[in-house]
């Protein structure tokens, strides 16, 4: 009964809410300066008349009561910031903001989530609890607006005991949805370290140590350090990414600077290869005769999704949408922080499906040419919804 309602409510909203996903298309604003969209939602939630409080300066956290509002609370997330990308689209909703785009769907999350605030304070009389709508900045950027709004204490007063969030996927067919338990997405860090000595003259090279020379072993070797020491049944990968040293043929520099990625799908793993990854760099640079700084910028975690939750919701899924609609997400070496919510309390991340190769939106995320079928606008905020007036989880 309510299911069918929710379903017809996000029918009857659709036209809408494409409105609104094509104004924040139009308007994408980088991580942590979502002024404008914060503004928006603001105004959205107000007209829906539901309360809501600003958190980590441009996040909105709405609360919506339905009946014995206490027996029951579900938080809900889409994320808001767009990206540093020139739109390649020619839409009429192309985005206004040069060098600035919702290339990774985040305008779409932000809608489906409004979608479904609209329709789930619509329909409080007629669930159980209290639903935590939460609109996030910054999940494009260490050090990720998830662990900000946890420091502010979205996930207290009143605590959720589970949390949704969806993300579009352009390789997943329109009118279809994934869903995966266990670890989805990995944990990612930043290494950035420089190599350093006197410089010299090429052709002396005894006179000093070569950075160019040692920084090439090293980008060899840690590929080994990574290989050698994790079980080859656990996905981890390091890539390192940029190599800058030098400006001509004559003289070894004085120093080499590299940066790259380490993800890994395993916390207690990825803490251990840190220090694998700094030790073995210090000595081994150290033992060419050269010295090295290493910074690990500590990135978002694993995105670990609950089993039973995930069971749960796929089932919700498939009574919403049909058995034959809801896949099992792969999983990837890409990173999220939502793995901060879903470290805390049980969470759910999921798949929407965008891609109609008739409409030509299969362009991959953060490409200049990214886009969505819009029919899955419908689809994301009723099963947001459906999820938010429905889900029962306690762990
Ligand atoms: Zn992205
Ligand atoms: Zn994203």
């Amino acid at each position: 009964m309510l299911q069918q309602k929710i379903k017809h409510l996000a029918k009857q909203y659709k036209k809408e809410f494409i409105g609104i996903r094509q104004h924040l298309h139009a308007h994408p604003e980088l991580s942590y300066l979502e002024f404008e969209t914060s503004k928006y939602i603001q105004q959205k939630l107000t007209e829906y008349n539901i309360p809501f409080e600003v958190k980590a300066t441009t996040g909105v956290v709405g609360i919506i009561a339905g009946k014995s509002s206490s027996s029951r609370i579900v938080a809900l997330r889409g994320d808001m910031d767009a990206l540093p990308i020139t739109e390649q689209n020619t839409v009429p909703y192309k985005s206004t903001n040069p060098g600035v785009m919702h290339a990774c769907g985040h305008d779409v999350h932000t809608t489906c989530l409004l979608g479904a605030a609209k329709i789930l304070q619509q329909t409080k009389d007629d669930w159980e609890g209290t639903v935590k709508l939460i609109f996030q900045p910054g999940e494009e950027k260490n050090p990720g607006g998830a662990s900000l709004l946890i420091k502010e204490g979205v996930l207290k007063n009143p605590a959720p005991q589970c949390i949704f969030g969806l993300h579009v996927n352009p390789q997943l067919g329109i009118s279809k949805l994934s869903f995966r338990g266990g670890k989805v997405m990995a944990s990612a860090d930043e290494i950035y370290i420089t190599i350093k000595s006197k410089g010299g003259h090429a052709a002396a090279p005894h006179l000093t140590a070569d950075t160019i020379l040692i920084a090439s072993h090293l980008i060899v070797s840690l590929q080994q350090v990574i290989s050698r020491n994790r079980s080859p049944l656990q996905p981890s990968v390091l890539s390192i990414t940029s190599f800058r040293g030098g400006h001509t043929t004559n003289v070894i520099p004085s120093e080499v600077k590299l940066m790259g990625t380490f993800r890994a799908m395993d916390e207690e793993w990825r803490f251990k290869a840190h220090d694998i990854i700094k030790k073995h760099t210090v000595e081994l640079v150290h033992a060419m005769g050269a010295e090295a700084d290493i910074l690990i910028d500590v990135g978002y975690p694993t995105v670990y999704n609950n089993e039973a939750l995930n069971e749960y919701a796929k089932g919700i899924a498939q009574d919403f949408m049909g058995a034959e609609a809801v896949e099992e997400t792969e999983v990837r070496m890409g990173a999220e922080d939502f793995g901060y919510y879903s470290q805390i309390i049980p969470g759910c991340f999921f798949r929407l499906g965008t891609a109609n190769a008739e409409k030509g939106t299969t362009s991959g995320v953060h490409t200049p040419t990214f886009n969505i079928d819009e029919d899955a606008i419908e689809i994301g905020m009723g099963m947001m919804a459906t999820f938010g007036a429905t889900a029962h989880f306690l762990a």
